[in-house]
């Protein structure tokens, strides 16, 4: 990754905080939402380029009578960069310890009556075990931010995970959510293989932070929202931000993201792999009095305005959300979800070994149905649900996952690696009911690629049939 000094100019300095309130305001401020300068600016995002902050805040400002052209917008630019894959993975919870007191979330150190616990490396098994059963692929663990989690613990339980293999099953990716560490911590972690390193700024108001970020580290504003400037100078290149809707004002989150975002590219050429927008939900002893809260009208409005702010990063939107939510705004933003979703530790192989886990959990959840349900109705939606790995595995990711721009890109990898990944998942986990179904999708979405492209992925899933696996182009 190169330096950018040209754009790297005052106030984007690396490592230093970016977020200015009074800029962010005011453009919010503003920003008046007449109809023309609307459609101007969807028309601008149409051609894949990314929203200013100025122009994101029109689009914030906008009323009712146009949030539907920009939902509209948001439909058809993510028709032309994302295609209908919706990607694929399971959150698994490694650990519970945290020394913080975040007022909202059920494993901050006050909360006496949540069971701390940490996966032993056999459960830790057993728990990958039970995910690759499900015919998951990608997973993204999560801690709490305790010196038991340090980078080589983090490292090592990474390595952990890809060494697991059950049946046919195997980790390909392995995201992190874990608390900021220093430069010599991403290294470590980033050498264990790691595919994106989230961290959520949760609110980008400095002084909203304060009142929900009442101990240990995680009450520094600072150390937090440069976290991922460290994990790029560690050389991690591939890197999700987000914000926890409900602790601020919406508008003033959206732009932050955004902000986040330019900074990133102006200093590493290359901006976020990812952005979540997760809204608070009832967690044990939640603390909170909802002023904030953001009602779903907002909510998908402004996953459309994120959707078109930044053509190309990833939205993912968690099980915290209805199957209804999910399913609505996948059309217009959303291009990751997680499917058979359970945050409880040890969740996963509970069942096997009759264990239950209360009070265990982080919040509660909102979509609750199996990957395989997951799946049965994204098909039914005429999604092509994909656990493509390819392009990390590739080396096509930061700087080089803006080749994601390139015409035909979808088409030439995206659609057939979803097609084989897909089929694996069909031979390997599907009831006969969704691999019919499946083989079903997989024909309708051939007829989109070139003959020779057709040809070739027919040959792979025959070598799939055949019991060859992980093909990808
Ligand atoms: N401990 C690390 C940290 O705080 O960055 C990583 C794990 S934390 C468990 C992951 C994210 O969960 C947080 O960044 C926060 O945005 C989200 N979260 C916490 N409490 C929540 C709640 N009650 N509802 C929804 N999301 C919540
Ligand atoms: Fe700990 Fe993260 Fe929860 Fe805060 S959000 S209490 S840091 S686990």
């Amino acid at each position: 990754m190169k330096f950018n000094p040209e754009k790297c100019a005052v106030p984007d300095l690396r490592m230093e905080p970016f977020i200015d309130p009074a800029e962010i305001w005011s453009h919010l401020n503003g920003a008046l939402p007449d109809r023309s300068r609307v459609r101007e600016i969807i028309a601008k995002s149409l051609s894949k380029e990314r929203l200013t902050l100025s122009e994101t805040a029109v689009l914030i400002n906008a009323g009712p009578d146009l949030v539907e052209e920009i939902k509209e917008g948001a439909r058809e630019l993510k028709k032309k960069v994302y295609g209908n894959r919706i990607v694929l993975f399971a959150p698994l919870y490694i650990g519970n310890k945290c020394s913080n007191n975040c007022t909202y979330c059920g494993f901050r150190v006050t909360n006496t009556s949540a069971k701390r616990k940490t996966l032993s490396d056999e459960e830790i098994i057993d728990e990958v075990e039970a995910l690759e059963d499900n015919g998951q692929k990608r997973l993204i663990l999560v801690y709490g931010e305790h010196p038991e989690y340090n980078p080589d613990y983090i490292a090592h339980t990474v390595k952990l995970v890809y060494s697991v293999k059950k049946g046919r099953g195997e980790i390909r990716r392995v995201n992190i959510n874990a608390a900021p560490l220093d430069i010599d911590g991403f290294r470590i972690v980033g050498r264990s293989g790691i595919g994106t390193f989230q961290i959520f700024q949760e609110t980008y108001d400095p002084e909203a932070y304060k009142l929900y970020h009442l101990g240990g580290r995680k009450k520094d504003y600072a150390w937090r929202l440069t976290a991922l400037d460290r994990a790029q100078e560690a050389g991690i290149d591939d890197v999700g931000i987000g914000a926890l809707f409900g602790l601020y004002d919406w508008r003033f989150e959206v732009m932050g993201l955004v902000r986040h975002t330019n900074h990133l590219e102006a200093c590493y050429n290359v901006g976020p792999h990812t952005i979540s927008f997760p809204r608070i939900k009832d967690a044990s002893a939640l603390n909170m009095n909802g002023r904030y809260q953001v009602n779903d009208e907002d909510f998908k409005k402004l996953i459309a305005i994120l959707r078109l702010a930044v053509p190309y990063t990833g939205l993912i939107l968690t099980a915290r959300e209805t199957p209804d939510v999910r399913s609505e705004t996948m059309a217009f933003g959303v291009s990751q979800i997680d499917g058979g979703t359970k945050i409880e530790l040890g969740g996963y192989s509970a069942s096997r070994n009759e264990e239950q886990n209360l009070n265990r959990e982080q919040f509660r959840i909102s979509d609750e149905r199996s990957l395989a349900e997951v799946i049965d109705e994204l098909i039914d939606n005429d999604y092509m649900p994909s656990f493509c790995t390819a392009c990390y595995r590739l080396g096509r990711t930061g700087e080089h996952f803006m080749e994601f721009s390139v015409p035909g890109f979808i088409k030439r990898y995206c659609t057939p690696n979803a097609v084989l990944t897909l089929a694996e998942y069909i031979v390997d986990y599907a009831s006969p009911e969704l691999a019919e179904k499946g083989w079903r999708a997989i024909e309708k979405n051939m007829t989109a690629l070139d003959e020779n492209l057709r040809e070739s992925v027919r040959n792979k899933i025959d070598r799939i049939r055949n019991g060859e696996r992980d093909l990808y182009y």
